[in-house]
């Protein structure tokens, strides 16, 4: 072979085998998603058309996700477009829709995990961002930190050039009615978002939005930016986004430790999950989807329900609220 024979043969057909198979090793084409819509007392009496409007919004937020995974697309791509679709959506807890703080305004955490290089991002008590989400990827990927808060991550927000909304942009009648009320009742202490996919490649991610707590003091910030309690994701071990009671799951460092246990103890996912959820918290707390590294899945909680949602690539694609 000649030498320009033997330089055009690298070029154009060893050299795209090999840059290919380091960033992306199919793994059997297998992928799994799971989607949250927040966890607790969700009263069984709601009409059937409320139900079905939030089984329709999962079914929705969940073929997002699983037309991402399928096509060959990245965990975290889903990830991000499942919980934007769920921010924008005004039956969850997250982006328009969000719970009122106790002064009548919203504050919004989100955080996002890659499981590849343990890369994260988050935002805490954001006010004006339209999709908390993106800001928080914007913050894995371009900058050095992990975690901006309150006025510092709203300007970040604007000089990265993600939709900027007003404050009032996330009012909506119910949860206004709701604060001004403080029914007990309703569908509105909880309602956060979370997502966990593994993709083709053997990558895990995972992300959580919220609104946080209905009533919570200005500046509180709960376990869902908080990479450890509400969210985390290792390629290792798993992925996990929880929803509950923020000041538990930060207590407990409830998401880390569900790896821990399996990276350090050799747990299977659902020995993990059940002695985090079941053992370790107290019933009524709260709850947690997950995702492991082969694929294996958790809807892990210990509250009257949670909106819940899981598909993968052996055909199985479900939505639930109660068990
Ligand atoms: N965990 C969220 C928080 O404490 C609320 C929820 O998941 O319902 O902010």
């Amino acid at each position: 072979m000649s030498t320009l024979k033997r330089i055009s043969f690298i070029v154009l057909f060893l050299l795209p085998i090999c840059l290919f198979s380091q960033t992306n090793v199919i793994n059997n084409s297998k992928y799994t998603i799971v989607i949250h819509g927040g966890a607790g007392f969700i009263n069984k009496d709601i009409p059937d058309s409320t139900k079905n409007e939030y089984l329709n919004s999962l079914n929705e937020a969940l073929t997002i996700g699983k037309n991402i995974l399928a096509n060959g697309g990245k965990s975290i791509d889903a990830v991000e477009k499942v919980i934007r679709y769920m921010e924008d959506n005004p039956n969850f807890n997250s982006g328009k829709g969000a719970v009122f703080t106790a002064v009548g305004t919203h504050e919004l955490d989100a955080s996002i995990m890659d499981g590849k290089d343990l890369s994260t991002g988050a935002v805490a008590g954001v006010t004006i961002i339209k999709h908390p989400i993106s800001l928080a990827r914007k913050v894995k990927e371009k900058t050095k930190h992990v975690l901006l808060a309150g006025p510092g991550a709203d300007q970040f927000g604007k000089e990265i050039g993600v939709e900027i909304v007003d404050n009032h942009y996330f009012d909506t009648p119910e949860r206004l009615k709701s604060w001004q009320k403080n029914h007990k009742k309703k569908i509105d202490k909880h309602g956060t978002v979370g997502c966990v996919a593994l993709d083709m490649y053997g990558n895990i991610a995972a992300g959580t939005s919220t609104g946080g707590i209905s009533e919570k003091m200005h500046g509180r910030v709960g376990d869902s930016p908080l990479i450890n309690a509400g969210t985390y994701a290792n390629n290792k071990t798993c992925g996990v986004s929880a929803t509950g009671v923020g000041e538990l799951f930060i207590r407990n460092t409830v998401a880390f430790n569900i790896s821990a246990l399996m990276e350090y103890k050799g747990y299977t996912l659902k020995q993990a999950t059940d002695e985090m959820i079941h053992k370790r918290l107290e019933p009524g707390t709260g709850g947690l989807i997950a995702v492991d590294k082969d694929g294996n899945y958790s809807l892990s909680f210990n509250t009257h329900g949670m909106f819940r949602g899981v598909a993968n690539s052996k055909g199985l694609f479900d939505v639930k609220i109660w068990e």
